[in-house]
């Protein structure tokens, strides 16, 4: 049985079907933004190994970091003991993020800092004695991953609720904000949406721990630009309520938006914040909820305050270490301007799909490029197109899109763009 056959017939992948097995790459290497296939073949990893590779594969100096860690102490655990690599990695947080969020909350992965974060809000809210407020206002077209509680706040047509009908909570869905990114806001509330939240927040506030959203850029949800004002409207009517509000920059934080975090698009603060995915730049699965002062003396201070929630693998000191390497490569700041010529390029090199059959949308944010196709796009077409053009892309829905690492030079991104204008021409 070759490594392939007993793949397709053992192991398990990513939203698939295992009695009708799509196809499989072998990856043996990876360097920088190239995976080496079982035949020597080379791709760029135009996807970031989903979105997380922003200084490339086995870079030198978190490779070195982690050695380093494993020859002195890869784990112990977080339960009354702690480790230089977990607060070297909190201090960096907290000197990244704004003042007000303070307090790391040290996860395995980003669905997992959605659930600490949202069980975060539900024991903020009974600390402050509203113990109705258990549940979560969030946008249409988000994605927040895969666990139980997070499903629930995901789109409720192109996520999981469908198949999970009547299983899964019933959560506060607002409308897609439909301003875009770019595009002129208008003041009135019926126009901007903003009539529409503040109507469902202040009829549920009651019963509304917090909201949830991606800020500025949804993600898997569709690869959506909103307009940042919408999270400045949002911040003072969840104020108003009491309602906290949560920021998931498990996809756009670390870069990847032009700004470290998405939320400096719109100088909006939430109450806590979810960041995984780039975090360890790619190169082992981490995550962290990071709460204000507020929130974490609320919960502390309350009759039941211990906050309850400690993963087996909390703090893992070798992803600590990771981090903590992976956030000193951005310390100079050259990431802003290589996103920014990512960007540049992107804009240019993208254009010419707006005029194709089938194409809906072209639109670049930062190190983000995507091309919306009017009919659901088939993964295994870029998938065997790998080899030939020696870029893999896994588009998604109806998105070709790709999230370089920042590293990509010019020339490696025109072959991207390449790759990305070919599958919008279609088969
Ligand atoms: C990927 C992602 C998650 C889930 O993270 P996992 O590490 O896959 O659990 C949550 N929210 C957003 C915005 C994401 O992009």
């Amino acid at each position: 049985m070759t490594p392939l056959e007993f793949d397709r017939d053992h192991l398990w992948h990513p939203y698939t079907n295992v009695a009708k097995p799509g196809p499989v790459h072998l990856v043996k290497e990876a360097e920088g933004i190239w995976l080496t296939l079982d035949d020597g073949t080379r791709v760029i990893d135009a996807m970031s190994s989903w979105w997380c590779t922003i200084h490339g594969h086995r870079h030198p100096q978190i490779v070195q970091a982690m050695h380093d860690q494993l020859d002195s102490l890869p784990h112990v655990m977080f339960g009354g003991l702690t480790h230089d690599p977990a607060v070297e990695l909190g201090k960096r947080l907290i000197g990244m993020l704004p003042d007000a969020l303070d307090r790391v909350f040290y996860c395995d992965s980003g669905s997992v800092s959605v659930e600490v974060a949202m069980k975060m809000a539900v024991q903020y809210q009974m600390a402050m004695g509203r113990t109705g407020r258990t549940g979560f206002a969030t946008i249409r077209g988000g994605y927040h991953g895969d666990t139980w509680k997070a499903m629930s706040v995901c789109d409720p047509v192109n996520g999981m609720h469908g198949l999970f009908r009547g299983a899964l909570g019933i959560e506060h869905f607002l409308p897609r904000p439909s301003v875009q990114m770019g595009q002129e806001w208008p003041d009135d509330p019926v126009l901007n949406g903003v009539a529409e939240m503040e109507a469902l927040l202040t009829e549920q506030a009651d019963n509304l721990a917090a909201v949830i959203l991606e800020p500025v850029v949804q993600g898997a949800g569709g690869m959506y630009f909103y307009h940042p004002q919408y999270l400045v409207e949002l911040r003072k009517r969840c104020d108003q309520q009491g309602i906290l509000l949560i920021f998931d920059e498990i996809a756009t934080g670390f870069g990847r938006t032009g700004k470290a975090f998405a939320l400096e698009h719109a100088g909006v603060v939430p109450d806590i914040i979810c960041l995984g995915k780039a975090l360890t730049g790619g190169h082992i699965s981490f995550a962290a909820t990071v709460a204000t002062k507020d929130v974490a003396y609320g919960i502390g201070e309350s009759e039941a305050g211990v906050f309850m929630h400690g993963p087996t693998f909390m703090g893992n000191p070798l992803a600590c270490a990771a981090a903590c390497a992976s956030l000193d490569l951005m310390a100079d700041g050259a990431w802003q301007t290589r996103v920014a010529q990512i960007e540049t390029q992107m804009r240019e090199d993208l254009e010419p799909a707006t005029d194709y059959d089938g194409v809906v949308d072209v639109r670049v944010v930062g190190a983000i490029g995507v091309i919306q196709m009017a009919e659901w796009q088939d993964t295994s077409i870029a998938h065997r197109k790998a080899r030939q053009s020696g870029v893999y892309l896994r588009p998604f829905a109806h998105n070709i899109y790709t999230m370089p690492p920042f590293i990509t030079e010019p020339e490696d991104l025109s072959r991207i763009t390449t790759a990305m204008l070919d599958l919008a021409k279609g088969p």
